[in-house]
């Protein structure tokens, strides 16, 4: 019979608010859902034979049972007693075994949905607009890849195989309960509803509870936390609101006690209502199988066999009471899914790219006319900037913070693209060029140089992953990193990361630089750090960047006087706009921003 303990009634469910508003704004269409699992066509046909298979075989249990009590028992027949006993245990079996391959099924159309979507949404996310990733929330788009793609497995296993067994198993046993006795079905017919209604509303109300308790339970846990850790009680001590923190803490710990005392005896009161009703509504059925009006002369196999089958439908009825939530909670899914699927990609190929071969690039880069917002409604972050950047040529981005430096360097990469106007290399729009084409003319050095963990020696073939060691270990030597990798105990092969070797910034920095020469793009986007690097880091740094800007057009976000002063150009950006153009001499000579820029930077650096 079915276990007392989680009767189904567990699991009932409350619509969750936020689906319901996803849904709202999202809609999905089922026709778009039904897409992704066409392929799995034949599949989803055998899992519901099966399901409809399982539910059925499982039904004639009851009627073996009823032949064992009014036939093979009484009769002593033996013959009759093995093939009813051997045909309950084969039910048994074959339903088992069913449901094995069940589970295989759904898993595996499943898992494999499921891993579509995940692989649609990386590449979709992956070609998003880095304006993308600094707009979203930090973690939202993993944990929208991880959560949301991985509930759909439990979409597809458990919603809706449960919906189709749930529906067979109710349909088919209030068949066979009406075929066992009509009158008697009509009594459950009565008596069931109100026991279901019942046991949800206790379920719900309990459900209630524990999730109350559980918000103050963290709630308390959060006061111990802050409260007891150092920063807290500093705050506390010199705030002096100790005594305060002390109070809320009593009150919460006083609620808690009330709430676990409900939160208890709802849980008993649940196993209570089970447990009453377990034995009421068969007590009834026996009842009335006591008067002739209602029990219409029927068997005692006959009545076993009933009370047997409505015990089993009990949890499938319960569980349909939460198709209606689980649907919208598995479409709200979809729905969030779709929604990532269906970003416009801001930075896209060119519909007709300009056929250009990188080695054969001069690397002359023109900013013409150069606008930019990071909002359609927001300030301008660049405006009519109008540069030109020589072959070979150095220009130095200067300005203050936020005067649009980062902003105009990533244009060269099309990290960005401009609202107005158009930066070209070699004449050519970039944004005619193939991604592919663009990021093997263009290398970008950033502050922040980004290593991925794993080998060093990995790490620098991930720039071109046909490169030699020997190759490896001469861009090593050029971006002055060799020495230093070479000493490490593992040398090349050693892990970068949190759990592997920890560089410094100027190491990284180093590291990043013979990454991009590996690639010998035409042209360098380089930001300099702005952190003080140690004298000798400085110097090592400095000198990886001389090799690697040799013969190539630097576009350098500048913070160190060494730099700017030996720039062929130096533009002070303000507000978004060029300033001021022209070399060092000849920009202190005019004795401007940038004179006066210079006399901090000297300062600082003295
Ligand atoms: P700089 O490199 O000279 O410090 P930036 O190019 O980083 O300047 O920034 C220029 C302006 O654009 C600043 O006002 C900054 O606040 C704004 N800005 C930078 N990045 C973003 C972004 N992702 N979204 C909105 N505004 C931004």
């Amino acid at each position: 019979m079915a276990d007392h303990d989680s009767p189904g009634g567990g699991r009932a469910r409350r619509p969750d608010p936020a689906d319901r508003a996803q849904l709202r704004e999202s809609p999905v269409s089922l026709r778009r859902v039904a897409a992704l699992f066409a392929p799995y066509r034949l599949p989803l046909v055998a899992l519901t034979v099966l399901i409809v298979a399982a539910s059925t075989i499982g039904l004639a249990s009851p009627f073996l049972l009823r032949l064992v009590i009014d036939e093979a028992l009484p009769h002593q027949d033996i013959t009759l007693l093995l093939w009813a006993v051997g045909g309950i245990l084969a039910v048994t079996v074959v339903t088992a075994v069913l449901g094995v391959i069940q589970t295989l099924l759904s898993t595996t159309v499943g898992q494999r949905v499921m891993h579509t979507l995940r692989t649609d949404v990386f590449r979709h996310l992956q070609r998003q607009s880095l304006a993308f990733f600094t707009r979203t929330r930090g973690g939202e788009v993993q944990s929208r890849l991880i959560n949301d793609v991985g509930g759909m497995q439990s979409v597809v296993t458990s919603t809706a195989t449960a919906v189709a067994s749930n529906v067979t198993t109710v349909v088919g046993t209030a068949v066979a309960m009406a075929v066992l006795s009509w009158r008697l079905s009509l009594l459950s017919v009565v008596v069931l509803p109100p026991a279901i209604w019942l046991t949800r509303r206790v379920a719900l109300l309990r459900r209630d509870i524990t999730t109350q308790r559980q918000r103050h339970l963290a709630d308390l846990h959060g006061q111990v936390e802050e409260g007891l850790s150092v920063s807290g009680v500093l705050l506390g001590k010199t705030l002096g609101t100790g005594p305060l923190a002390s109070a809320h803490f009593e009150r919460s710990s006083h609620d808690l006690v009330g709430l676990e005392v409900r939160s208890q005896l709802a849980g008993r009161w649940r196993m209570a209502t089970m447990n009453i009703l377990f034995a009421a509504i068969p007590a009834v059925i026996y009842l009335a199988a006591g008067f002739p009006a209602t029990s219409g002369g029927m068997t005692i196999g006959t009545l076993v066999a009933f009370t047997g089958l409505q015990a089993g439908l009990f949890r499938p009825l319960m569980s349909l009471l939460n198709v209606g939530v689980e649907v919208t909670s598995s479409m709200a899914l979809f729905s969030r899914i779709f929604g990532y699927l269906d970003l416009p990609v801001e930075i896209d190929e060119p519909a007709a790219p300009v056929a250009l071969d990188p080695r054969e690039v001069v690397g002359e880069v023109r900013f013409e006319k150069v606008g930019f917002r990071y909002d359609a409604e927001g300030p301008d972050v660049l405006d009519d900037v109008s540069l030109v950047v020589a072959p070979g040529s150095t220009l130095a981005l200067v300005g203050e913070t936020g005067s649009g430096k980062t902003t105009l360097a990533a244009l060269v990469a099309r990290l960005h693209d401009p609202t107005a106007g158009r930066v070209s290399i070699d004449g050519i729009d970039v944004r005619d060029l193939e991604l592919g084409t663009l990021a093997r003319i263009v290398g970008v050095v950033s502050q922040e140089s980004y290593l991925l963990h794993t080998t060093i020696r990995e790490n620098l073939r991930y720039a071109k992953p046909e490169a030699t060691d020997a190759e490896i270990e001469r861009a090593a030597r050029a971006a002055q990193i060799h020495e230093l990798i070479a000493a490490l105990p593992q040398g090349y092969d050693t892990v970068v990361g949190s759990r592997g070797h920890r560089f410094s910034g100027g190491e990284k920095q180093r590291i990043a630089l013979a990454r991009t020469l590996l690639r010998d793009p035409r042209v360098l986007v380089l930001d300099e750090a702005t952190s003080a690097l140690d004298n000798e880091t400085e110097r090592a740094v400095q000198a990886a960047i001389d090799v690697v800007a040799r013969g190539r057009t630097v576009i350098t976000i500048a913070h160190r006087l060494s730099t700017i002063r030996e720039a062929d150009q130096i533009a002070v950006l303000h507000r978004g706009r060029v300033a001021e153009l022209g070399d060092h001499a000849s920009l202190l000579r005019r004795g401007g921003r940038y004179a006066r820029l210079d006399g901090t930077a000297a300062t600082l650096a003295a």
